[in-house]
Parts: structure tokens; C-alpha cells; sequence
């Protein structure tokens, strides 16, 4: 069986999910003290409280760090895979695919992969800055 790697959709996870499916980067939030958290997880590491909830985050970031993918072959993904850490501008950390090159630092934006109905995975791209546009146009 072929196509991509369908993540493992768990309680914790249930809300992203459901989230990129109407392209929304979902982030998990404590209702009780407000904290926001990644990756989810059942009980709020600053409260204790099991009361989740979940913000929208604007879908930006920057790079922290970053590794390129160059083998073993992943099922339905093109290599190199470049894979990065990012610093949401919401303040928490995320992995996240990439659709090409980044450095450390870049700004990037995220897109959506509707890959069929039930699964739609965020795929994040580097923005080009209107400054470097017009350095580099002529
Ligand atoms: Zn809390």
C-alpha cells in the first residue's frame, strides 16, 4: 500500500486534525490558566488542569532548526524531505514539513496538503520578504 503517512489520529491530536481540515493551525490552550502548549497533551504542564481548549494561531514562524531528508525513502513524499523546528509566532514549537530549502531564522508561512477528505496536512513554506523581492528584481 502506497500514499502518504497518515498520522495517527489520538484524542490529544484529534483537535489539530480537525483543525487543518478546515485549514485552521490549531495550537492547544489551557482553559483554566490560558497557557498555550505543544505538542498537545492531556493535562496543562503549568496547571495541572485538564481543561483544553485551543487557539488559532496566525500561521507563521521562524525557522530554529532544521535537517534534510535524504534517505531511507519515506512512502508518498519526494526527497530530500526538509523538515523544520519553528518558533510559532504565538510562542510555542512545532515540526513541521517544509516545501523546500529554509535557514535557520527564515520567516515562514504555512499551506495546506488537502491530501484526500478526511486528511489535510500542514505543509509550510518560506516567505520572501517584499525587501529581498525587490533587491533581487531588476
Ligand atoms: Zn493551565
Amino acid at each position: 500500500m502506497s500514499g502518504p503517512v497518515r498520522p495517527v489520529v489520538v484524542r490529544d491530536t484529534q483537535f489539530f486534525f480537525e483543525g487543518t481540515r478546515a485549514h485552521e493551525l490549531r495550537i492547544q490552550s489551557c482553559n483554566a490558566c490560558g497557557v498555550l502548549r505543544n505538542p498537545p497533551g492531556p493535562a496543562c504542564p503549568r496547571c495541572g488542569a485538564f481543561d483544553r481548549g485551543h487557539v488559532v494561531a496566525s500561521g507563521e514562524g521562524t525557522v530554529f532548526s532544521y535537517l534534510v531528508h535524504h534517505a531511507p525513502q519515506v512512502p508518498g513524499k519526494d526527497l530530500p524531505l526538509v523538515i523544520a523546528l519553528l518558533d510559532l509566532d504565538e510562542g510555542v514549537r512545532m515540526v513541521a514539513e517544509m516545501t523546500g530549502p529554509v535557514e535557520i531564522g527564515d520567516r515562514v508561512s504555512v499551506g495546506w496538503n488537502d491530501v484526500d477528505d478526511d486528511l489535510t496536512l500542514p505543509i509550510w513554506h518560506k516567505v520572501v520578504e517584499p525587501a529581498e523581492t525587490e533587491e533581487t528584481s531588476r
